[in-house]
């Protein structure tokens, strides 16, 4: 029998159930203690086992049920058999209760291009700082990102950045009485959720950049922008997280090195709350399959107040990153 949801939302539920279980081959690669770690073009740009098994379970979970798809995963794997074992075929029926937005409703599977990260701050995962990681799942359909999902697989976790790796693999629990993990969701149009919306303090600039891959042109921008204070903190998906939950005003990062596969659904789910993310000049991003995968141009986003910030990125850096 045909269903009579729509391609978008059933593709939005199964992607929630995926995103779950990507949570989980995250937290069990920890606790088995073997992280495979292979570094890609450098010592900051890794690969681990939670990559590589999170990516299989995603992208083939996806193709399984929605063959027509263009899904484009972060990592660059040989082709194999994928175990059954990682394989999600379930649908988050909380999603499926919701109204597909009409500008959506005609969708066909082959329109969409699915855009995976399956671990979002890899480097910090490898360091023990566990709460910075995220799995990304973002939609995009003529070009715009309009769905995403994020799994955050230790939301909860008492983090604490003096603590050894050693000491994770054994301490990798949430606090008393706290689940560890979470899915948040959203579709323009519809919204965002999962999360408490909260914006920092009126006339409080707080930036949120990265602590893995700074520069000289990442340092001169957030400079610029004259902040009350600067948090450094790994990961795409987490860095929109500190956005919409009051602990962050902007995202600077003005330098080649973020691809389509970390902002597409972070950008959603920050669209649907009505914020902004843009290149540094002030683009929109592009996300349809044939778009080259880096965001060359950097990326600025905000919940609120995009323009106090764009208009202090410095010429000097603008005329440095090429779109
Ligand atoms: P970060 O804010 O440093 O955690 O970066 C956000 C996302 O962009 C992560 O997925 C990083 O791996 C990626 N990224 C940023 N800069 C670079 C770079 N220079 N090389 C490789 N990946 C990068
Ligand atoms: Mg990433
Ligand atoms: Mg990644």
């Amino acid at each position: 029998m045909a269903s009579s949801h729509t391609v978008l939302m059933r593709l939005v539920a199964s992607a929630y159930s995926i995103a779950q279980k990507a949570g989980a081959i995250v937290r069990r690669v920890i606790a088995e203690g073997d992280l495979g770690i292979v570094e890609k073009t450098s010592a900051t740009d890794l690969q681990t086992k939670a990559d590589r098994l999170v990516q299989m379970s995603i992208c083939s979970s996806l193709a399984r049920k929605f063959p027509k798809l263009t899904i484009i995963g972060e990592e660059d794997l040989p082709p194999e058999d994928v175990d059954q074992e990682l394989i999600e075929d379930g649908q988050w029926e909380e999603i499926l209760k919701q109204p597909c937005p009409s500008q959506y409703s005609s969708i066909k599977e082959e329109d969409l291009v699915v855009w995976v990260d399956p671990l979002d701050g890899t480097k910090e995962y490898t360091e023990g700082l566990l709460d910075n990681v995220t799995v990304l799942i973002g939609i995009a359909y003529e070009g715009k990102a309009i769905a995403g999902v994020i799994n955050q697989p230790y939301y909860n976790y008492q983090n604490n950045e003096k603590q050894k790796l050693r000491e994770h693999r054994s301490e990798a629990k949430a606090g008393p009485d706290a689940v560890l993990g979470r899915t948040i969701w959203g579709v323009l149009g519809l919204g965002a959720f999962g999360f408490q919306l909260k914006e920092v303090p009126a006339g409080k600039h707080i930036i949120t950049t990265t602590r893995s891959h700074n520069n000289k042109l990442v340092s001169d921008c957030v400079t610029a922008m004259n902040p009350d204070d600067v948090l450094r903190v790994g990961g795409a998906g987490n860095k929109i997280l500190q956005l919409i939950e009051g602990k962050a005003s902007a995202y600077v990062f003005a330098s080649p090195g973020c691809k389509k596969w970390d902002t597409c659904a972070p950008e959603v789910i920050l669209h649907a709350v009505g914020g902004k993310l843009t290149d540094i000049h002030g683009n929109a991003l592009q996300y349809n399959k044939e778009v080259k995968h880096m965001n060359s141009a950097g990326v600025l986003a905000t919940l609120r107040n995009y323009d106090y910030y764009a208009s202090r990125v410095p010429e000097s850096v603008k005329n440095a990153l090429v779109p």
